[in-house]
């Protein structure tokens, strides 16, 4: 058995920020590992020391741990690597791949504008290439050149990407890239090769802006004697206007979805969805998805973010969590709220109010009923207590104090009993209660809701409203 060598990698540029469209770019390659039992290699790529930053280092990091996707190598730092690919660089030039180019930056650019004016692509001219026969010009004096790569003049460069299918890219358009500055540091495309070869990367799957990237990377794999890995490149992911998913345009960070109350779990299942399918299953487990996860079923156009479907998947979550466990979890977000449990057992709470949450946060909020002031708005109660309700509310109290059984199917009777005797309708009764007890117009059946409170805070209750 030759068993498909999977190791993939995640290679987030630490800038500030991740969305769902850049975890997803690393869920699939983890996926993808965890499927073949391969690894999965996170790589931070950080070179660009300008915008790269330890927080955003560790916003990653705490993604990736949030959304349970486990790494088997790394994080591994670019910036840690300088002395590797000064070294590879040097290969490069001594095997003729590479050669140090003295144009300056004012000359690169008079070029472009002569290359403007007369109606073609900028692209760099080759007066530095070496080729056979040819002398170039004197090297200036005191100029420190940058390395460009020697790509071939002519023919083209292809790839079966698992996506999109044959790509091909004529070598004519592509000029010498600058490999290194002036400075001697080598820049994006280099590295990406150094390490996907030094990793051993199998598969390579990223967004799709990286497309015109993979020419010029091909290229330099060739030149360092390896084959590239197999490409996926992945739509971009929309957001719900239609546009690339982005900071500038709204889009939360993965954190934030967090901070609301997303379980990792739906998470994973509504981005496995966001571009990859198993003909309609929708609501799966991460141990599912693995199982099932191939590049074969990966869609081919963007994907579109849809917040309300992420709010039904994650609403499935919490329906499906062990009490216990979803009182856990409520638990800071209780606290964040400023509410303290107390006499309302909070599994049973939560049990009843996450039917109509979607979120731990919002069932927090919901929470309120239970563990809040329960003032009532006196305007909205007020109107409710018609002479008949009044006293249909005062037998009520004897009622419930007499019952053997303080749960809602009891209560229920009780209810059902007194509307009955002073012929009135269930929300006449219902809703002046749940003023009363909760402070809220909407709770859910209030059999229920006030079956959770202890006998004597719901009496206690609703005789200080009769008195008021
Ligand atoms: N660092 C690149 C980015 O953040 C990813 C490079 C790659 O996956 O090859 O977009």
């Amino acid at each position: 058995m030759n068993p498909t060598p999977a190791r993939t990698r995640f290679a987030p540029s630490p800038t500030g920020f991740i969305h769902l469209g850049n975890i997803r770019s690393a869920l699939y390659p983890w996926a993808f590992a965890r499927h073949h039992g391969g690894q999965f290699v996170l790589r931070i790529e950080d070179t660009d020391t300008e915008r790269s930053t330890q927080a955003a280092v560790d916003v990653i990091l705490q993604s990736m741990q949030w959304m349970g996707l486990d790494y088997d190598e790394g994080p591994i730092y670019q910036m840690q690597r300088m002395p590797r690919y000064r070294d590879v660089l040097r290969q490069l030039v001594d095997a003729g791949h590479a050669y140090p180019c003295y144009m300056s930056t004012a000359e690169l650019d008079a070029l472009r504008e002569r290359q403007m004016a007369a109606g073609l692509k900028p692209r760099y001219d080759g007066t530095w290439r070496p080729e056979p026969g040819k002398t170039l010009p004197p090297v200036p004096e005191g100029v420190q050149p940058v390395l460009r790569f020697r790509t071939p003049a002519h023919g083209s460069v292809s790839w079966q990407d698992r996506v999109k299918g044959q790509v091909s890219f004529d070598n004519a358009e592509l000029d010498d890239l600058v490999i290194a500055r002036p400075d001697g540091t080598p820049t994006y495309n280099f590295c990406v090769v150094v390490d996907d070869i030094d990793m051993r990367i199998s598969h390579v799957i990223r967004g799709d802006d990286h497309v015109n990237n993979t020419p010029r990377q091909i290229h330099i794999f060739r030149a360092l004697g390896s084959e590239p890995p197999v490409y996926a490149h992945l739509p971009t992911v929309l957001n719900e206007q239609g546009e690339k998913l982005s900071k500038r345009n709204g889009a939360k960070s993965v954190l934030q979805y967090r901070d609301e109350g997303y379980l990792p779990d739906a998470m994973v299942n509504y981005l496995a969805r966001l571009g990859w399918s198993h003909g309609d299953a929708e609501v799966f487990s991460r141990e599912q998805f693995v199982q099932w996860f191939d590049l074969d079923h990966l869609g081919r156009s963007a994907a579109q973010f849809d917040g309300e479907k992420l709010k039904w998947i994650n609403a499935q979550y919490l329906r499906a969590l062990p009490l216990p466990q979803l009182a856990q979890q409520l638990r800071p977000f209780l606290e964040r709220l400023g509410l303290r449990e107390h006499g309302v057992d909070l599994q049973a709470a939560a049990g009843l109010l996450r039917e109509r949450a979607g979120t731990l946060l919002e069932i927090a909020e919901l929470c309120e009923m239970f563990y809040g002031e329960a003032q009532p708005q006196e305007q909205d109660l007020q109107p409710l207590l018609t002479p008949t309700v009044r006293e249909a509310l005062g037998e009520l109290v004897g009622r419930l104090q007499a019952l053997a059984q303080w749960d809602a199917a009891s209560i229920s009777a009780a209810l059902k009993q007194l509307l009955g005797e002073h012929k009135l309708k269930m929300p006449q009764l219902a809703m002046p209660l749940r003023h009363m007890v909760t402070g809220r117009a909407h709770t859910p059946s209030v059999d229920a809701v006030l079956a959770l409170f202890p006998r004597a805070t719901v009496l206690e209750r609703i005789r200080a409203h009769l008195r008021a």
